[in-house]
């Protein structure tokens, strides 16, 4: 679908929460863990040792070079798992070979569907992008946008399907989005319209790069992966020139309202345009240079053989 609106960044809250959480037994927000949960001065005393480790790589993560930061990027991941965990352990579950679905009481139709489709992503964006997990991957469903938005500190007006974060995929419920049809299309419309595919190449992605690439980069590819690897169509080009801003500043567009849709455009174009002119070999390479802890342009120049602002003149001018 497009565009797909979702995010890769969260506010410091995800963070706050269960830290305040752990060290004082009290929710700080009863919207996010709804049980009172009280705790031992051991459990306290670790836990706290732990928010402090956790806090120092945060801080090495933003302000050291790549290495640090990929080590800090998997450090985030597993403590976003423990979040989840701690936020889910009530919810139903339902699981296969690579996910575990987490849903609210009564959902239980949407986990199937959901998890269906995941298992039919798993196979060719993992053969697409060289990699595949090597734990379940955690999807988790919720019921509204008004709790999926609540998660994230966002308003009412954000119309988000799915967003995926620190390892951890959050999609809203298909009753919520779907307009009834007959029990036996519904697969089929999910298939086509729903945000796990988009949401697992972001996924993807931040896993091969250890959490090292720009946001149009990883938007370009879950649009391109969603609409050529799994859904079967030739992607839509739009064929719209990077103009009035650039490259590094769009990364800083795509949750602003009157950029979304050009960012999102722009971005699958140019990821459409790198992939048709070089293939997707290349792109794997690039995703592996980003892995390695290079800064993006120099894992571009050593990949593509120009460099990023070349290859945007270059795309500009075969925009005409
Ligand atoms: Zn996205």
């Amino acid at each position: 679908m497009y565009p797909l609106q979702d995010t890769d960044f969260m506010p410091l809250r995800l963070i706050a929460e269960p830290a305040f959480y752990w060290l004082t037994g009290e929710p700080l927000s009863s919207s996010i863990i709804g049980e009172e949960r009280g705790g031992t001065e051991m459990e306290r005393l670790l836990s706290s040792c732990f928010v402090a480790i956790l806090v120092i790589a945060m801080a090495l993560t933003l302000c050291l070079r790549n290495p640090v930061r990929l080590r800090g990027s998997d450090l985030f991941r597993s403590y976003q798992r423990l979040v989840i965990n701690l936020e889910t352990y009530s919810w139903p579950s339902i699981e296969d070979r690579h996910f575990i679905v987490k849903y609210k009481q009564g959902d239980e139709a949407s986990a199937r569907m959901v998890l269906q489709e995941a298992e039919r992503v798993y196979q060719p964006l993992g053969a697409y992008f060289g990699y595949f997990p090597g734990k379940s991957v955690p999807i988790l469903i919720y019921p509204d946008r008004v709790s999926l938005n609540r998660i994230f500190g966002w308003g009412s007006d954000e119309s988000a399907m799915g967003v995926y974060w620190a390892g951890v995929i959050r999609v809203l419920s298909p009753l919520a989005w779907m307009d009834d049809p007959p029990v036996n299309q519904q697969q089929q419309i999910f298939q086509a319209q729903g945000p796990v595919a988009h949401e697992y190449v972001h996924l993807l992605v931040d896993y091969k790069t250890g959490g090292n690439y720009p946001r149009w980069l990883t938007e370009g590819l879950a649009q391109y992966a969603e609409e050529t690897v799994t859904g079967g169509e030739p992607p839509d080009r739009e064929r719209i020139a990077v103009t009035g801003v650039t490259i590094k500043q769009l990364d800083s567009r795509f949750d602003d309202p009157v950029w979304q849709d050009y960012s999102y455009a722009v971005a699958k174009d140019l990821v459409s345009s790198l992939i048709d002119r070089y293939g997707p070999e290349r792109m794997r390479d690039l995703l592996d240079a980003l892995g390695g802890g290079q800064p993006m342009d120099k894992a571009f120049a050593k990949t593509y053989g120009i460099n990023l602002d070349e290859f945007i003149r270059s795309y500009n001018g075969s925009q005409c």
